[in-house]
């Protein structure tokens, strides 16, 4: 309730003016990240860098995903370089690819090169994309099984995959050439027998967004189709990526804002004239 929510936000602040690490911990940790964001942002830069030397790398990846999106990037340049680094290889690749279109190229570049390389490669095939297009919201971290698969082997591979990937609720199925040839959701899977054939059991009628296509179309067909994620392909039918609901949320927030500076009559420069 509200008096605890006062009495638990009282007892992270004193903790942090008295640099008291262990008791910050014990109560900050315990939040959701999106909590924890309400409360860092509230910070004074000094105390801000107390809590970027009190959290790991993971932890405040948890809290930057969730940090208002102008101001972000203030705050990932003003870290230290190795700390800012290991923040955005750990997030989720489209999540980093957000912060980064937001900084000065050369930014971008002096933290792809700390990277390590598989993930300064993944990240920078994704800055490749067109701002606003499929591409440039979609995620790399998704499941893909193989069409021959059997049940059982697509289970395996889906244990083995799933921590690291955005949603595990629709599998994507590919054939030999990495086209997309289908999809699974978890729900059906799990009640496959484990020697059938995944061919037998996908869905081959798989909706999928062009990686050039705009987001608001995507937007449209995420809310008509009512999935939680949509695959991304290339002219070929290649599997690109994929886009998850959410990031679908964030394209809406968008463009709701940027409708309504237009009918305010705002531009972007005057938006941003004063910064
Ligand atoms: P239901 O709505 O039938 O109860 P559910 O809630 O478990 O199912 P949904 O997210 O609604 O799951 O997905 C319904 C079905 O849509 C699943 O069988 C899934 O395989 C299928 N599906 C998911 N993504 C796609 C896609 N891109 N194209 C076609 N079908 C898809
Ligand atoms: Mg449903």
């Amino acid at each position: 309730n509200k008096q605890e929510r006062m009495e638990m936000w009282e007892t992270i602040q004193q903790a942090l003016i008295n640099e008291q690490i262990d008791q910050f911990r014990a109560e900050f940790i315990e939040l959701h990240p999106y909590d924890q964001a309400k409360i860092f942002e509230e910070q004074t830069e000094d105390i801000r860098f107390l809590i970027y030397s009190y959290l790991s790398p993971e932890e405040m990846g948890d809290v930057i995903e969730h940090v208002d999106r102008d101001s972000v990037a203030g705050f990932i340049t003003e870290m230290i370089p190795s700390f800012a680094t290991d923040i955005l290889q750990n997030m989720a690749t489209d999540d980093a690819v957000d912060i980064l279109n937001e900084l000065d190229k050369n930014k971008v570049a002096s933290f792809l090169t700390l990277m390590k390389k598989d993930a300064a490669e993944e990240i920078k095939e994704l800055l490749h994309y067109e701002e606003k297009t499929a591409g440039s919201i979609m995620t790399t971290e998704y499941v893909v099984i193989h069409l021959e698969m059997t049940v059982k082997q697509a289970m395996r591979h889906l244990r083995k995959e799933a921590p690291d990937a955005e949603t595990i609720y629709y599998i994507y199925v590919v054939d030999t050439e990495k086209k997309l040839a289908g999809v699974i959701s978890l729900r059906d899977l799990i009640i496959a027998e484990g020697d059938w054939l995944i061919q037998d059991v996908m869905n081959e009628r798989v909706v999928s967004v062009p990686v050039g296509g705009d987001q608001e179309d995507i937007a449209q067909m995420m809310r008509g189709y009512d999935f939680l994620a949509l695959p991304v392909v290339d002219f070929q039918n290649h599997l690109l990526g994929i886009i998850t609901v959410d990031d679908i949320m964030d394209v809406m927030e968008e463009e709701a804002s940027d409708d309504y500076s237009k009918l305010a009559g705002i531009s972007d420069v005057e938006k941003f004239g004063d910064t």
